[in-house]
């Protein structure tokens, strides 16, 4: 067994942040040590801020974005052309192409892409939504709806787009795709 130096509730703290992408146990601890030496600075309105956002964050019914409103704030700007949708893997996909300030339109979240080989099919993405919405739209005769397909070039990638390509084949909107994709979580 291995002697203890901290207390139960600083052990938790160590492992929770052990799971966060890029921190293994090593740099949790010394996370860790930092948020407890800054607890007023960091520890306490960190602590506020996550219950806050635990509290608050939800999946747009509308994009699949996550945001403390629902539906997303991007969702409900209508500053934006609502004529384009967006295709994007991943929240973070999503993230780096506000952060590029590369859009200025809707964004339609996937949740992932196909993978017949770790059984992950149609009905695990939010495709179905995509069509809807897609289908849903009031059409403008003279400026169709777009939607570019903004996913990575893996084969998986192009898999969902060729099936998304598909089943948009029959409706009123053309679609384009971005030759390369977006960095997944790019900074
Ligand atoms: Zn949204």
């Amino acid at each position: 067994m291995s002697t203890r130096v901290t207390g139960p509730e600083i052990e938790t703290l160590i492992q929770l942040l052990a799971k966060m992408p890029g921190l293994g146990p090593r740099s949790a601890r010394r996370a860790a040590l930092h948020l407890i030496k800054k607890k007023d600075q960091i520890l306490r309105p960190l602590a506020n801020a996550a219950a806050e956002a635990a509290e608050k964050v939800d999946e747009c019914i509308t994009c699949g974005n996550v945001d403390t409103a629902n539906p997303c704030t991007i969702c409900m700007d209508i500053k934006r052309d609502r004529n384009v949708i967006v295709v994007v893997e991943d929240v973070a996909d999503l993230w780096a192409l506000e952060r590029a300030k590369a859009v200025n339109s809707l964004y339609h979240v996937l949740g992932g892409t196909l993978s017949p080989l770790d059984g992950i099919g149609p009905e695990d993405l939010n495709i179905d939504q995509l069509i809807t919405r897609v289908a849903e739209t009031p059409s403008n005769p003279e400026k169709p709806m777009e939607v570019i397909l903004a996913v990575n070039a893996t084969v998986e990638g192009q898999t969902t787009a060729h099936y998304i390509t598909d089943k948009l084949e029959d409706l009123n909107v053309r679609i384009t795709r971005l030759a390369h994709g977006v960095p997944v979580g790019g900074e």
